[in-house]
């Protein structure tokens, strides 16, 4: 029915390619672009092996708009998921502006020479998307994405008001790495070594690196100790549902993690800023990326699972009433179905859905938009569907 064309050739693509190439009906024709084109054609490859589908390949920098123009122009997909990094969100914004398509992505904009996320510069394209008749959706992967959307299915079917919001994000497994991150270094460790900030009565308040924490069970897991972090949904989802007193997020880190996190900082290897080697500017973050896992190559022996949800508090019916909505996803039957582990297939699969909405008509609209804007239940039917199904239950403890 429809062409796409998928920006980045990393763990979260190859799920999303696998997924979009499972559903020719709807994705009729792929594109997989990005700066190494080889690694592009592996994942094209794979599939043509599994699903005897064909994918096209080509090399581009998508920080080149140019060059971006030219290359949707001559696919001419209606759609183009954004899954390189962060860094390059505004630029392929402006190609799809330029080329008449829609946008769609899993990360808020980020500059690299500072490590800081915030939906201001993409909102800021709201009245342009607008203009030219076009939908860019921001954040559809799990977290942002589904815990956005989470949110939205509870303020649909079960509060009148949601007061109190706590969205908790636990990977209980087990890679058999000394130390690797879940999806790109670079960006993980940029989000983690920042301060963490949370919401409450109307301010954010600003605490140092994992100073909060506390001891969460999550469902078929047990007890993880889960430190209060920043994260981008807190952002547009404070902005959507104007009747939240508070907003936290929180993620699991083993301590071992958190050891070779702080040995990394200590040592100076999380510096964003270049420094001349044999004459040659470094940037010892960059660097270190290459030296460490490969996120996408993990899955062979990795054992357990993510538990990723919403715990909510509010008002139904003028009495106080708890919810938590989550889902489980097992590494070893991630890696079965698409080659990747469970942080990958999390996040692709929502990108595949969101773009599914936007091609099928589900969701349209002009203008920039984040998910939890949209009806939650097409999208989440069709979640459980394909490989995330999700759990939910009401008047629980939520132990927050
Ligand atoms: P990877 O690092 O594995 O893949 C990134 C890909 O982008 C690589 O193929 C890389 O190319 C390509 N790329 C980087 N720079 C450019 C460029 N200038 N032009 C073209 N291609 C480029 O990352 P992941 O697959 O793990 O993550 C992808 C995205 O998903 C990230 O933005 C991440 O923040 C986001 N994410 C979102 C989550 C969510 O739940 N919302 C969770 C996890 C990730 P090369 O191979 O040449 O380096």
């Amino acid at each position: 029915m429809s062409k796409v064309l998928i920006i980045g050739a990393g763990g979260v693509a190859r799920v999303a390619a696998f997924k979009c190439a499972q559903q020719p009906d709807i994705f009729s024709s792929i594109m997989i672009a990005s700066r190494t084109k080889s690694k592009c054609d592996t994942i094209a490859r794979d599939i043509k092996q599994k699903y005897d589908v064909d994918i096209e390949t080509a090399a581009i920098d998508a920080e080149d708009v140019p060059a971006l123009v030219t290359l949707i122009k001559s696919f001419q997909p209606k759609l183009v998921v954004h899954l390189a990094l962060p860094y390059q969100d505004l630029t392929i914004m402006d190609a799809c502006l330029e080329a008449g398509v829609h946008y769609m992505d899993t990360a808020n904009y980020e500059p690299k020479e500072e490590a800081k996320f915030e939906y201001k510069w993409q909102w800021a394209y709201q009245e342009k998307f607008k203009k030219a008749g076009l939908l860019a959706l921001l954040g559809c992967g799990f977290d942002p994405g589904v815990t956005s959307i989470f949110t939205a299915r509870a303020a649909k079917h079960h509060f009148d008001e949601i007061h109190y919001l706590d969205i908790v994000d636990c990977n209980a497994g087990d890679h058999g790495k000394a130390f690797a991150t879940n999806f790109n270094p670079e960006i993980n460790i940029r989000e983690i070594t920042q301060k963490g900030k949370y919401y409450e009565n109307g301010e954010w308040i600003e605490t140092e690196p994992q100073e909060i924490k506390k001891v969460l069970n999550y469902p078929n897991i047990g007890a993880r100790d889960s430190y209060l972090i920043y994260h981008e949904e807190l952002e547009s989802l404070v902005k959507n549902y104007p009747t939240l007193k508070r907003a936290r997020f929180w993620m699991t880190f083993g301590q071992e993690y958190l050891t070779h996190l702080r040995v990394i900082e200590n040592i100076g290897m999380s510096r964003i800023d270049p420094v001349m080697y044999k004459g040659v500017p470094v940037i010892p973050l960059e660097f270190l990326k290459e030296v460490l896992p490969n996120p996408g190559e993990l899955g062979e022996n990795y054992s357990g699972h993510t538990s990723i949800g919403c715990r909510i508090k509010g008002i139904k019916d003028g009495e106080e009433k708890t919810y938590y909505i989550w889902n489980n996803c097992s590494h070893q039957k991630a890696y079965e179905e698409t080659g990747t582990q469970g942080v990958s297939y999390t996040t692709g699969v929502p990108a595949m859905i969101g773009a599914k909405m936007i091609l099928t008509g589900e969701w349209s609209g002009e203008g920039v938009f984040n998910v939890e804007e949209f009806n939650p239940d097409p999208f989440l039917n069709e979640l459980a569907e394909r490989g995330l199904p999700w759990n939910e239950e009401s008047n629980i403890d939520l132990e927050l």
